[in-house]
């Protein structure tokens, strides 16, 4: 197998809640070396933690931490304790050496209070085992020396020096690939005996069964014939169904139509029901006012009759009086024909009275 030729290069950290990084931090790798300089205890060390915990590191040794929550900003400097703890870790993958079809790789890891963590590569959620099969193949370019390692990898003997080497040649990826391949033999060499087992199992049992297999042929030939004169019966019935179906449905087709006449004649019903409702209103209206019409003209009659009955009394009275009046204009003619009567006697009494005068003066 022929890997790439360039291994991948850190570009890029971020750190966000992760120990002493309360606010979000961005690194920006150049091509070259990068020195992070600073004061003991300023968190120079908790940069190469943040890388090595994103990459997937379970000991908590390895993280200087006892447990989750350690690795998570726990407050200082004015600024509340963190829920989360996040470092997210950008590879330049051009070459291609990691196994993943990106030009550019980014790992992220995040922790809760809970003890919860969260994987992710490219943004997309994965398990821890994704991210340990990438991070396999980094194995030959990266090794994280951390404070104090190379102090005990002088101080080790030759043999517990190993494990840092090998780490540093890769031969952590490969002895993963290697249990690995070793897991699947073991896997392959324990089905193929359990697969011998059965075929010793089997070999005496090869007559019965190939009487068994003769049986189960009859059987099946008497199945599908069985299942032949089942789809005949069946297919029969069906065809009556389907024709009491047919049958049936006209019928309900038939009482639908009839009920939807009906319905339209109800509908009609109501509205000339509605129609007379509204002219019996109208007419008994009209009625109403005949009624009062008839009683005013009752009460116009009876006081007509009234009058009528005062006007014959006042005739009555009247005629009496006229009688009266008549008698006493008789009564007063003959007090005229008698004073006429009278005066005439004086008148001639007078003339002889004026004669008797005349010749007395003329005497005198
Ligand atoms: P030295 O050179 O002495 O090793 P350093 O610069 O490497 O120092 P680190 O050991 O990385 O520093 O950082 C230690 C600092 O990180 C300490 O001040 C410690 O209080 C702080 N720290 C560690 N964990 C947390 C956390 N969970 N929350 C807040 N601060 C933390």
């Amino acid at each position: 197998m022929s890997l790439p030729a360039a291994p991948p290069r850190l570009t890029r950290l971020e750190l966000h809640g992760f120990k002493s990084f309360a606010g979000r931090t961005v690194f920006a790798f150049e091509s070259g070396i990068t020195a992070v300089i600073g004061p003991n205890g300023s968190g120079k060390s908790n940069i190469s933690d943040a890388v090595r915990w994103a990459l997937g590191e379970q000991s908590h040794g390895a993280l200087r931490s006892k447990r989750t929550e350690d690795v998570i900003f726990a407050g200082g400097s004015g600024r509340a304790p963190s829920g989360m703890a996040e470092v997210a870790v950008t590879f330049d993958n051009t070459s291609g050496w990691l196994p993943i079809a990106f030009s550019e790789v980014t790992v992220t890891r995040r922790a809760y209070r809970t003890g919860e963590n969260q994987y992710l590569i490219n943004g997309k959620r994965v398990r821890l085992r994704e991210v340990a099969h990438l991070t396999a193949s980094l194995g030959q370019s990266h090794t994280v020396v951390g404070q104090g390692l190379v102090d005990a990898a002088l101080s080790q003997r030759a043999e517990e020096r190993r494990g840092l080497f090998e780490h540093a040649a890769d031969l952590t990826g490969l002895r993963l690939k290697a249990a690995e391949a070793e897991r699947n033999l073991a896997e392959t060499e324990t089905n193929s005996a359990r697969l011998m087992d059965l075929l010793t199992e089997l070999e005496p049992r090869l007559k019965t069964l190939e009487r068994a297999a003769r049986q189960a042929r009859e059987w099946k030939g008497v199945q599908d014939r069985l299942h032949a004169l089942q789809r005949g019966h069946y297919g029969r019935l069906l065809r009556v169904a389907l024709g009491h179906l047919t049958t049936v449905s006209e019928v309900a087709a038939a009482g639908t139509a009839a009920l939807n006449r009906g319905r339209e004649e109800v509908d009609r019903l109501v509205a000339a029901v509605q129609v007379a409702r509204v002219a019996a209103e109208d007419t008994r209206a009209v009625l109403a006012q005949q009624d009062a019409r008839l009683q005013a003209v009752l009460d116009q009659v009876r006081r007509i009759g009234h009058e009528r009955d005062l006007a014959g009394e006042r005739y009555a009275a009247l005629t009496r009086r006229r009688e009266d009046m008549a008698y006493t204009q008789t009564g007063l003619d003959e007090q005229v024909a008698a004073v006429t009567a009278e005066l005439t006697g004086l008148a001639g009494n007078l003339a002889a009275v004026e004669a008797d005068a005349v010749t007395a003066r003329a005497t005198v």
